[in-house]
Order: structure tokens, then C-alpha cells, then sequence
């Protein structure tokens, strides 16, 4: 490990619009804290930093729809989410947010610097206004036609229906959501990072210099570099975020992405008096822990607003996975497809650590992964409670049940037993060196090859056999498991914190340092531990079933807000209606159409005649299963070639918003030539 004096940790700031979600945990929250824990574990001097990202046009927005502040929905969500990361044991030196005082001060000042330095241009753009509400609009303000597939819905930004993204000057009859009022487009001044004007010190700073980080986040670096970066905007027209410190800039804020970084010294600041040791100190080896979706924040704009202002130290490493789907399909806030942190902490409590592993053992680390919950009950099942649980168990009972609670002592070690104890440092050493990489699922697969080696050396030795004739061989056994069970103890604590709590406590122990680890009489002969309990529980089919309902409650009611009625067609008198002569008929003859995929050729009998009709129905019907089938028929339609056949009437069908067609066909048996009105 490398010599630095101090570490300063930072996770992603999450979005203060919505609660958090499994795809946060395991991307960011759970491999950072990990991290730390280890690191504390060695005695570093580490800060574990983060809090909430509370400005950005989002968050206005969601406040309009609710009719309340924005301050009030960054309350609600910068409760929620401290509350569920500390219930879950993410351990944080703070959780604080980009609304606070000293936030605006620090991120108002670091504008200032590199404006004073001249390290911004200000270029006027044209923007659109909105004349009524008297405001500039933000991208997401405005709707309009999306010019690529005419959805009448389309933001400036996105057009959510066929997935391009748009600038709001793209839209055909674009509209203020705010007003309803045409925009007009008005010239705006902003301030500009020419990011462009940095690529060398990038392209020695990353491509030459971290070749060592991971190869998602320098790939994702060297494309940007390579495709040339372009200067970027640093303010934006809003009445939410922090005002731009400089004259004339009235109306304007730091755009979140200048301020939400700057959130991270803010906050260390909040801890310590000393934050310059962590911020500005070479000693300091600063690591950003985020998602895929982050990496050019936080490997090319903020490095470069850290350069150019001076006096800050650069990342040594920016570990960013990549993202975790749910039940094989994307997590989406909107869509409600995710699994909440504050849902699973009520529904699964006491659970924390199961999540955990499940999310470490299944981290998005080098592609995108997925969570289902069969193999949540399986890892919980077949990992946790029958490996970790199932050795420590026996561990502890086997201690109470021969040797009343006490540490036996040593008898003398053959050769297996001193294989066994020289494994414990071999584990140490891979998930230390896993760790250091920020590897964290090799790590946690290592760590529990510790519990896998107690359960071999209890099976291999078997002092329950041995109890009768050889007490003394039985003695050693259980000493050096309980050695085992107290390394594992330190072992396992960075990744199941609560557990690693628990085992202390059954071995009535002070915790270890990592440094302790490898020890083989960490447990004194004759100290008394105490009464085990169950480290896990298995989870039964009742509880994931009840998961994956309500799951699929959710599909339902998306199915449902997705199903797009056609508007409704003009007004038409009587009349017209009554010149349809629609009729009940049967199916007689289906065939498919030569060469077509979506045609059958039917022969009807309508009553008073038999005739022939050509329907494109055949995606959905099978010829020879609508034999006999009761239809209704339009019959005084012009007859029309189709394909050389003529076709003389046409079957009604209904057609839903995915294409689906079904019969419209009387609901008892109607005689043929019965007239539909
Ligand atoms: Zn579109």
C-alpha cells in the first residue's frame, strides 16, 4: 500500500429529487464504504464524505408539479436519504448538502478565484424566454414536437418517446411549460470553462499518468479526450441554486454540476478545521467513488476546476462502476422500478448485512449487472447462513456443549492444524491486495474463504466423533476455530458490519485491529465467550415472493399509464352510420396468403350469401383454429384486389395500443345474416 498520510474518501452526491435506490448502494455507497472501513480498520486517517446534491433544474421542477418549494422537496429527500444511509450502516464522518451556508460561501468563492484569474469566457448564446412568466427557460421547461418522430410531447432536452436528445431549439411549436406561451428565443450571457484549453494537461494528467485506474473509466476518458472537448457552460438562467458572484450576472446560478463537487470540500470543512490537510496536502490521496454516469464530472471538469484554481490536490483514483439492473430490467426512478433502500430496511429488518453481501458479491464492477431476488434468497441461503453462519455456529456451540463457554487451550498442533492457521494470513494478504485495487467482490469472495476454511476444518477434524475417546485433540480443534471465528471478526467487518458487531459480542471481545488479523491466539485460553445466537436467517419463499409481486404490481401499473388511446375521430350524423351494413358471419375457409406474412384469405358465410375476404389478421391467428368462428363483417364495402384475390367485405377487428387484434363477435351463437346496429 502506498505511503500517504492521509486519505480523503468522497461517494457520489445523490440527486435530492427521490430516495435511493439498490443501483446507489451497489455503484457507489457500499464499495466506497467498504473502503473506509478498511482503512480506518488499518488506523488511517481517512474522511468518509458526502451529502446531498440539492439544486438543478429537476428538483424546481418537481416542486412546480407539487405546487410547493424547492427547498421543501430537498427537506423531504436530504431526510429521507440520510436516515436510510445511516440505517443501513453506511458510515459517513458526514451527510451534508449543497444548500448549506457554508456550501454557498465555499462554491461562490471558488467561482470567483478562476474568475478572477480569468479562466472563464463569457460567450452570449440565445436562449428561449418566456415572455408571460417574464424567465429564461431551462431545456426541461419546454415541450413541443419532437422533430424525429412527432411525439407532441418531447422536452427541449430529450424526446422521451424515441430517445434522442434534443436541443430545445429542435422543437416544432415549442411551449413554455410554465406559462403555456410560445418562447422566443432572447440572447443570454454565460460564463464558459474552456475545457478545450486543458486537453494536454489531460492527456498527461489521465492517458499517461493512471493507466492504473479502471479500464471503464479510463476508456470513457480517452474517448472524450480523443473526440475533442468543447468549452462548457458553468451558469445557467434559474431562480434555484447559487447566485453567480459577479456584477450583472442577476438571474443567474452556478450550474449544479460547477457547484455540486465543490459540495465535497463544503462538507469536509463541516468536519474538521484541518479540511486544507485533506483537500490541498500532497499527502492526501483524494478517491471519488461514483457511477458510470459521472465519470466526466468528476475525471475531467472537476480536476480541471481543481487545476486551474490552484491550491487543490487532483484524485488519484476514481473507482466508477457500472450500472446494476433489477429482475433483468433497467432501474428507473420514474417507472418505480427499483428496490428503495427505506422500503428494504422496513420489510427486511435487521437485514442490512444481507443486502450488503448481496450487492458486494454482485457489484456492476466491470459491466452492468444484475439483481434478482432469487439469488438474493441464495446468497442469503447458501452463502450467509450456510457458510458464514454455519461455522460460526458450531464454533460456539460445540464450546459451550464440551468446555462450558471456555476457550479450551492447545493441546499440540499436527500439520493440518498449522496449514490451517498459516491459511488465515494467505486470506488476509488477497483481500487486502483485492481491496487496494478496488476489487471488491474478489475481496468479499476471499474474505469468506475464511468462513469456508473453518467449516472444512470442522468437517475434515470432526470433534464431535472425537469428543469421547480423544477430549485433549478436541480441545485444539476448538481453539484454533474460535481463533478463526475471532479473525473473522476483523476480517469481515468492512463488508458486514453489523454481523462482524455481533460476532464481538459472542466472543465477548474488544474489537481487532486489522493489523491483528493472521494472529493464531487472538482468543486467550479460559476466557468465558458468551451464548450464541444465529448470525442469519434463512429466507423463506413467502418473503421473495412477496418481492417479486410487488414487482410486478408495478409492471401492471406502468403497462397501464403506457396504454395510449387514440384521440377520438369527428362528429358524424346518423346517417353515415346507418349506410354500414354490418352483419353477423362465419368463418367457413381460412387459408394463408402465398407470400404474405400478415394476410389469411377466409371464405364467410354471411346469411344470404358466401363470400370472400382477405384480413390482415394473420400474425395473431392460426388458419385452422377460426374455423367456425362467429365474426362481424362489413359487407357492402367496395370489393378491392388485394394480392389478385378480391376481397368483398372485411371483418371487424379490435385493435389495442400495441397492435394486438381480437374478434368483435357476438357473445352466443347468432344466426348468420343477423344485422349488427
Ligand atoms: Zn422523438
Amino acid at each position: 500500500m502506498e505511503n500517504f498520510k492521509r486519505y480523503c474518501v468522497t461517494a457520489a452526491l445523490p440527486y435530492a429529487n427521490g430516495p435511493v435506490h439498490i443501483g446507489h448502494l451497489a455503484g457507489v455507497y457500499i464499495p466506497a464504504d467498504i473502503y473506509v472501513r478498511y482503512l480506518r480498520l488499518k488506523n488511517k486517517d481517512v474522511l468518509y464524505i458526502c451529502g446531498s446534491d440539492e439544486h438543478g433544474v429537476p428538483i424546481t421542477i418537481k416542486a412546480r408539479d407539487e405546487g410547493v418549494t424547492p427547498q421543501t422537496i430537498v427537506d423531504r429527500f436530504h431526510t429521507m436519504i440520510k436516515k436510510a444511509f445511516e440505517d443501513f450502516g453506511i458510515s459517513f464522518d458526514i451527510y451534508s448538502r449543497t444548500t448549506s451556508k457554508i456550501h454557498y460561501e465555499t462554491a461562490s468563492e471558488f467561482f470567483k478565484t478562476l474568475y478572477d484569474k480569468g479562466e472563464f469566457i463569457e460567450k452570449t448564446t440565445k436562449q428561449y424566454y418566456d415572455e408571460e412568466a417574464g424567465q429564461f427557460l431551462a431545456d426541461r421547461y419546454i415541450t413541443g414536437t419532437c422533430p424525429h418522430c412527432n411525439n407532441d410531447s418531447a422536452y427541449g432536452d430529450q424526446c422521451e418517446k424515441c430517445g434522442t436528445s434534443l436541443s430545445a431549439t429542435d422543437l416544432i411549436n415549442p411551449k413554455s411549460m410554465i406559462s403555456g406561451s410560445q418562447p422566443v428565443l432572447r440572447d443570454t450571457r454565460h460564463w464558459f470553462l474552456p475545457l478545450d484549453k486543458h486537453e494536454d494537461f489531460l492527456k498527461k494528467w489521465i492517458l499517461e499518468d493512471h493507466k492504473d485506474w479502471k479500464t471503464n473509466v479510463y476508456g470513457q476518458c480517452k474517448s472524450w479526450i480523443d473526440q475533442g472537448l468543447q468549452p462548457r457552460a458553468v451558469s445557467r438562467d434559474l431562480d434555484w441554486g447559487i447566485p453567480v458572484p459577479v456584477e450583472g450576472a442577476k438571474g443567474k446560478v452556478l450550474y449544479v454540476w460547477f457547484d455540486a463537487p465543490i459540495g465535497y470540500i463544503s462538507n469536509t470543512k463541516e468536519v474538521t478545521k484541518n479540511w486544507k490537510l485533506y483537500w490541498k496536502d500532497p499527502g492526501t490521496k483524494l478517491v471519488h467513488f461514483i457511477g458510470k454516469d459521472n465519470i466526466v464530472f468528476h475525471c475531467i471538469i472537476f480536476p480541471i476546476m481543481l487545476k486551474t484554481e490552484g491550491s487543490y490536490i487532483l484524485p488519484d483514483n476514481v473507482p466508477a462502476n457500472e450500472f446494476l439492473n433489477l429482475e433483468g430490467d433497467k432501474i428507473s426512478t420514474s417507472r418505480n422500478w427499483a428496490v428503495w433502500l427505506h422500503e428494504y430496511l422496513e420489510e427486511f429488518k435487521d437485514k442490512q448485512d444481507v443486502l450488503r453481501y448481496v450487492l458486494c458479491a454482485n457489484a456492476p464492477e466491470t459491466k452492468d449487472n444484475d439483481f434478482t431476488w432469487k439469488d438474493f434468497q441464495a446468497k442469503n441461503n447458501n452463502e450467509l447462513v450456510a457458510i458464514l453462519g454455519n461455522f460460526v455456529n458450531r464454533a460456539l456451540v460445540l464450546t459451550h456443549k464440551y468446555f462450558e463457554g471456555k476457550v479450551p487451550e492447545i493441546d499440540k498442533l499436527d500439520e493440518y492444524d498449522k496449514d490451517t492457521i498459516a491459511a488465515i494470513i494467505k486470506i488476509k494478504k488477497s483481500v487486502e491486495n483485492s481491496l487496494e485495487n478496488y476489487r471488491f467482490r474478489e475481496a468479499l469472495k476471499s474474505a469468506m474463504d475464511l468462513a469456508r476454511l473453518g467449516n472444512k476444518y470442522l468437517a475434515d477434524t470432526e470433534p464431535w466423533k472425537l469428543i469421547k475417546t480423544d477430549e485433549n485433540r478436541v480441545k485444539t480443534i476448538l481453539n484454533i476455530s474460535l481463533q478463526i471465528t475471532a479473525n473473522l471478526s476483523t476480517l469481515i467487518a468492512p463488508f458486514l458490519p453489523f454481523t462482524a458487531e455481533k460476532l464481538v459480542d459472542f466472543l465477548n471481545i474488544n474489537p481487532f485491529q486489522w493489523s491483528e488479523i493472521g494472529h493464531e491466539n487472538l482468543m486467550r485460553a479460559g476466557h468465558n465467550i458468551k451464548e450464541a445466537s444465529l448470525l442469519f436467517e434463512k429466507i423463506e419463499d413467502k418473503e421473495i415472493d412477496e418481492q417479486l409481486a410487488k414487482l410486478e404490481a408495478t409492471k401492471i401499473e406502468n403497462d397501464e399509464a403506457q396504454i395510449n388511446v387514440n384521440p377520438p375521430k369527428n362528429m358524424i350524423p346518423y346517417s353515415d352510420f346507418s349506410k354500414l351494413d354490418i352483419r353477423v358471419g362465419t368463418i367457413l375457409e381460412a387459408v394463408k396468403v402465398p407470400k404474405a406474412d400478415k394476410l389469411l384469405k377466409l371464405r364467410i358465410n354471411t346469411g344470404f350469401k358466401t363470400c370472400t375476404v382477405v384480413s390482415g389478421i394473420a400474425e395473431f391467428f392460426d388458419p385452422e383454429k377460426i374455423i367456425g368462428k362467429q365474426v362481424s363483417i362489413l359487407v357492402n364495402l367496395e370489393p378491392r384486389k388485394i394480392r389478385g384475390i378480391e376481397s368483398q367485405g372485411m371483418i371487424l377487428m379490435a385493435e389495442d395500443s400495441s397492435g394486438k387484434l381480437t374478434f368483435i363477435s357476438p357473445t352466443e351463437n347468432t344466426s348468420e345474416g343477423s344485422e349488427i346496429k
